[in-house]
Formats: C-alpha cells, sequence, structure tokens
C-alpha cells in the first residue's frame, strides 16, 4: 500500500476516538468538539459565530449545543470586554474537570505524549502542513495558535529573558495579548510566511516540559 495511503487510512482509525454514535460522558462528538474548541480558543474566538465556524456547523446548531453545555454547567456566558454587546462563552471549572477526566480524545493524547519529544513535534508540524494544503485547497482555515499570525506583533521587546517577558499585540483586533494567550486557539488566524514566531529551541523545551 502507498505510504500516503497507509497514513491517511491510520488517521481515519485514530479518529474514530473522537467521531461516534450516541454519547460519551452525557455529551455527542460535536458537544465534545464544541467544548474542547471553548476550552482551548481565545477570547475573540469564543463566540457563538465562531464556534459554528470551527465545528462546521449552522448558528442555530452551535447555538443549541451552547445551550447543552449551559444545562450541564460546563458553559457560562459573559458580556464581552472589548464590545457589550457581544458575549463571550467561559468553559466552567466542572467544564475543565469533565475534560480533563472523560475527554473521549484523551487515550489519543496519552498515546501521542509517549512519543519522544522529536517525534512529537514532527508529527504535530506534518500534521499542521497537512491541514494548510486542505485549507489553502478550501481557501479556509477553521483555527490555528495565535503565536504564529501574522498579525501577532511584539508590543516591547523581551528584556534579556526570551519570550518570557514580552508583551504583544493583536494587530487586527488592536489589543493586547498576553504570553498565555499566544498558546490559545483563534479563529481569525492568518498564517505568517515570513518569520517563525517561535524559535526552534523555545518550541522544543516547551514540548518536552508537557510530557
Ligand atoms: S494575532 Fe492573530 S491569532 Fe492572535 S488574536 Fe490576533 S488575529 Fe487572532
Amino acid at each position: 500500500m502507498p505510504l500516503a495511503r497507509e497514513a491517511v487510512e491510520l488517521l481515519v482509525q485514530a479518529a474514530r476516538a473522537w467521531y461516534f454514535e450516541g454519547n460519551q460522558h452525557g455529551l455527542r462528538d460535536r458537544e465534545w468538539m464544541a467544548l474542547r474548541f471553548l476550552g482551548r480558543a481565545n477570547r475573540f474566538s469564543r463566540t457563538p459565530s465562531a464556534l459554528a465556524g470551527f465545528i462546521g456547523a449552522t448558528r442555530a446548531t452551535a447555538s443549541q449545543i451552547v445551550k447543552t453545555l449551559e444545562s450541564k454547567s460546563f458553559l457560562v456566558r459573559k458580556p464581552s470586554q472589548e464590545d457589550k454587546r457581544s458575549v463571550v462563552l467561559h468553559v466552567t471549572t466542572q467544564g475543565e474537570k469533565w475534560l480533563s477526566q472523560h475527554d473521549p480524545i484523551n487515550h489519543v493524547v496519552n498515546a501521542v505524549r509517549g512519543l519522544e519529544t522529536d517525534d512529537r513535534i514532527q508529527l504535530r508540524d506534518s500534521l499542521r502542513e497537512v491541514l494548510n494544503h486542505l485549507d489553502a485547497a478550501h481557501q479556509r482555515l477553521d483555527a490555528s495558535v495565535c503565536r504564529d499570525c501574522m498579525f501577532l506583533a511584539e508590543r516591547s521587546p523581551s528584556t534579556g529573558k526570551g519570550r518570557a517577558t514580552a508583551e504583544f499585540m493583536c494587530r487586527l483586533y488592536r489589543a493586547p495579548v498576553s504570553l498565555e494567550e499566544t498558546e490559545l486557539l483563534c479563529t481569525s488566524f492568518e498564517r505568517t510566511r515570513d518569520r517563525p514566531k517561535i524559535e526552534e529551541h523555545l518550541d522544543r523545551a516547551r514540548v518536552a516540559s508537557q510530557s
């Protein structure tokens, strides 16, 4: 079997962990997808419309999913600090606990965590490259991490301790972005072509520390 097909068929087998009939621990697969996204998204992307785009659903379906997650106390709505007419969805402590204990992808995450650091980085980068090709073909990108976005700028230079002391600014939303937020997902992400936002050795240290 050609290597490319074999690799994709393995991915399809792995996908059985997150696409399933019925529900697991009280949530259907799309509800898990929504909770997982909202647990990882930045404040600009935790909105009903961004959620609908990410999970590939209509606004009505996304709204129903939000109601289900609210009814289980996994989610609360709060007014946006940037725009008081909008709401931002927040995953509650109960929601975070449910994700940590019962998310159906946890088995896959644990299996990947067992790989060597270099293998994890290579797997992540290869999957991202594949998704980039798919996104380019369909002229869309669901979401990616802020640190690699072309709109991210350093507001004040780091003070010798590297990235840890730097302050960031989103040039699209014209708003400050904290170091922690640079690791979150954003649906307004635009890929930078000219400069990696994170140095390779720092990325490796970060991935190794997550073992
Ligand atoms: S810099 Fe890019 S990824 Fe980060 S918040 Fe702004 S648009 Fe989103």
